[in-house]
């Protein structure tokens, strides 16, 4: 591994004229996954070249780098990630890149109010997008550190972080608006791995993940039993898929609860950890927040 990056970095010297050339001078700014790419793309518009790593579907906690990533990651100007241990395989790429500006966007958030977690290495979830405050911390932390790197464009960049603000503040709105419809002993929110803790917080859910609060560790059986027990208990309606987990658990969870003569519907797709296809509403965070919303409104009220 050691040698085929040193080849990669030797390579990399020759090709890096040609490499100018390609960008057109602009900055390359390399995002990890897809929430970040689109936040960013919000306040750089063109004015950088942007990559991101993960596509929609894409598992962060499971993403390991490609050798294409690699070269991505060695031509970057700038690299943004999430964090708190959320690329959980990427870290030990990071770690070789300390010559690089490498920025976490979770350092954007007060510490004292993350929620807790033992599992990860950072000990707090790091499912921060789930709350529309925090994503607005997290667009003014982006535009502070584009402008830093592109002084003669940071009116370019506050503009368009201010009008990004604006659309969060009419999502958040129309996200209340929503959940209204939706008696407060019908919030419970049940889905494959525990993504939504801030989203609970944030709208007042009961939330509960049935892989916990990484894909990286199964559900066992014993989870499947306690969570259908709480299913039936609650008299959940609907509880749900995500795109970027596989929808085994949740289908095995579903015929434990109506093994118990409780019927339960799987009452949607849900996008946690992974916007949807690049090009269409769900694939921006916008649409991803108001296509998660509905999905879950409807199908449980
Ligand atoms: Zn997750």
């Amino acid at each position: 591994m050691q040698k085929s990056i040193f080849i990669l970095f030797i390579s990399l010297l020759f090709l890096n004229c040609k490499n100018e050339k390609e960008t057109n001078g602009k900055l390359n700014v390399v995002t990890t996954t897809t929430m970040i790419t689109d936040l960013v793309t919000n306040i750089a518009q063109d004015e950088v070249n942007l990559q991101g790593l993960m596509g929609s579907g894409v598992d962060p906690h499971l993403y390991k780098a490609s050798e294409g990533d690699v070269t991505k990651l060695y031509n970057a100007d700038l690299i943004f990630y999430n964090g708190l241990h959320l690329e959980g395989k990427l870290v030990e790429v990071f770690e070789k890149m300390k010559n690089k500006k490498t920025i976490a966007i979770s350092a954007a958030i007060d510490k004292n109010t993350l929620i807790g977690s033992d599992y990860f290495a950072s000990n707090y979830d790091p499912h921060i997008w789930f709350d529309i405050d925090y994503w607005k911390e997290v667009a003014v932390f982006v535009e502070y550190y584009l402008s830093e790197a592109i002084p003669e464009k940071s009116a370019v960049f506050a503009s368009n972080r201010k009008v990004y603000i604006e659309k969060l503040n009419k999502l958040k709105k129309e996200v209340y608006d929503k959940i209204d419809e939706l008696p407060q002993e019908q919030r419970i929110l049940v889905t494959a791995h525990d993504a939504f803790n801030y989203f609970g917080k944030a709208f007042d859910f009961e939330v509960v993940g049935l892989q916990g609060l990484s894909t990286a560790t199964e559900a066992g059986v014993q989870d499947v039993q306690n969570l259908s027990n709480f299913i039936i208990e609650k008299q959940v309606k609907a509880i749900f898929v995500e795109s970027s987990v596989p929808k085994r658990t949740v289908e095995a969870l579903q015929a434990a609860v109506n093994s118990k003569g409780h019927h339960v519907t799987i009452g949607g797709l849900l996008y946690s950890d992974a916007l949807g296809d690049k090009g269409t509403i769900e694939g921006t965070y916008i649409g991803m927040f108001k296509y998660n919303v509905n999905t879950i409104v409807n199908a449980l009220k």
